[in-house]
């Protein structure tokens, strides 16, 4: 027998590098005709690099004391983010406290108790909120200038310093968004958790003119239900565990396979195995191939 052209669709996408979960999802990808992307892990190559070490004066920590701080309560975490902090810490052959408590809030930080204090580690804008006077809150601003994601680190509610963290586009992201922007006929979004100011230089680059920055979970989440309610299906392409409840809300969702969380990866309709954004219009144009092939 021929093979039903959504699931010969299916085999091809595999050997593109797309895993597609069935053929529903095969189908489906077609339909999209919007598409909302995630910065980090999805349109960046997903392995960021700590660039800047800047402790506080008045928090009498040097570079290694903050950094070292910092790897301890990011240790148990898998967010791109913490496996940066935590290479940096290695790299310079810091000793790494262990931690209790650990605890993780997706698009914000994570906090652990490291030799009885509270050590907390995260967006600046989050940890610092209302206390936009701090000089932690400058030396992010200046970091995130530069592109940078700027990371907090917190002691016991007070702030000692901030890292900075940068991550390299990804080399076929600008040309899959144009690709992604032809096929559906409508330009791509960015929803990311990031800051507003590191997002736009990096839309800026990508080709990308609308920006929504400083996303929580469920603010993706609200961010693909208004596009749906404006008549649009949705496809949202991300890694992280806080892309988890966008890409189950969305018309179809793809995770990011090599540095995506397993949350991610199982929550998404398809994913992408082989580490290329540019198998996303691929797999898009396979499914209208096929759909115009079933009767
Ligand atoms: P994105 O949507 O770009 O993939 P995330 O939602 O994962 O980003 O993270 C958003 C922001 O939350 C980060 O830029 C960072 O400020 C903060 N954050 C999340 N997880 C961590 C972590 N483990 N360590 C430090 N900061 C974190
Ligand atoms: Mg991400």
């Amino acid at each position: 027998a021929t093979m039903p052209p959504l699931l010969s669709a299916i085999a091809s996408a595999g050997r593109h590098g797309v895993l597609v979960k069935s053929a529903v999802v095969m189908e489906r990808l077609g339909q999209v005709d919007q598409v909302a992307l995630d910065k980090t892990g999805t349109l960046t190559e997903g392995t960021p690099r700590v660039t800047d070490i800047r402790p506080l004066s008045a928090s009498g920590l040097d570079e290694d004391g903050l950094l070292a701080l910092a790897a301890a309560a990011e240790h148990p975490s898998e967010h791109p983010l913490a496996r940066a902090i935590v290479d940096a810490a290695r790299t310079r052959g810091l000793t790494i406290p262990v931690v209790e408590d650990f605890a993780s809030a997706p698009g914000t930080g994570v906090t652990a108790i490291v030799d009885g204090r509270t050590v907390a580690v995260g967006s600046p804008a989050r940890l610092l909120d209302g206390r936009d006077g701090h000089p932690a809150a400058d030396l992010a601003a200046q970091l995130e200038q530069e592109g940078r994601t700027a990371v907090l680190v917190d002691v016991d509610g007070v702030p000692t310093g901030v890292l900075g963290i940068a991550d390299r586009l990804r080399d076929e992201a600008a040309t899959t968004v144009a690709a992604l922007a032809a096929l559906t006929g409508t330009a791509p979004v960015l929803v990311t958790g990031d800051n507003p100011r590191a997002a736009a230089r990096l839309a800026e680059e990508v080709g990308i003119t609308e920006v929504r920055a400083g996303l929580l979970p469920q603010d993706k989440v609200a961010v693909v239900g208004e596009l749906e309610k404006a008549g649009r299906k949705v496809l949202v392409v991300g890694d992280g565990v806080n892309d988890a409840p966008a890409l189950a809300a969305a018309h179809t969702g793809i995770a990011m396979g090599r540095a995506g969380s397993d949350l991610a990866l199982e929550t998404a309709d398809a994913v992408v195995v082989r580490d290329e954004l540019a198998t996303i219009p691929t797999v898009v144009a396979l499914s209208r191939r096929a759909r115009r092939l079933v009767v």
